[in-house]
């Protein structure tokens, strides 16, 4: 699976649409051939708080589980990405722990991007 910048640019959309202003991150879903199955933002679920805040992988894990896609598209892979506004570029969206157990369970390759917005794989 190789992730584009189209890809990059659909989640760098995505993550802007976060009711959280600290941490605008996106996930997307994505099938073999690079379609986008799912895609999610973080949400805080009490407005701005970052005690109740639904991850974005784990949004778009749930969309995927919802619509089957594993069946239907075979090997999934995540890419999770954090939206940087102050130089409206890519940034550090490592997965946490959570996160990295829920994709691995679902048995989702993932990649993300660092500090530098470089995609990484997980
Ligand atoms: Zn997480």
């Amino acid at each position: 699976m190789k992730i584009t910048n189209k890809h990059l640019n659909i989640a760098l959309h995505e993550a802007q649409k976060t009711n959280v202003r600290r941490g605008k991150i996106a996930c997307l879903i994505l099938s073999t051939s690079g379609k986008v199955i799912t895609k999610a933002h973080n949400l805080s679920v009490f407005g701005d708080c970052k005690r109740f805040t639904i991850h974005a992988e784990q949004a778009a894990i749930a969309k995927a589980l919802k619509i089957n896609a594993a069946n239907r598209y075979g090997k999934l892979t995540a890419l999770v990405v954090r939206y940087k506004p102050s130089t409206r570029t890519a940034s550090m969206a490592k997965p946490c722990e959570v996160c990295q157990s829920l994709l691995s369970m679902a048995e989702i390759d993932a990649y993300y991007t660092d500090k530098k917005g470089l995609i990484r794989k997980l």
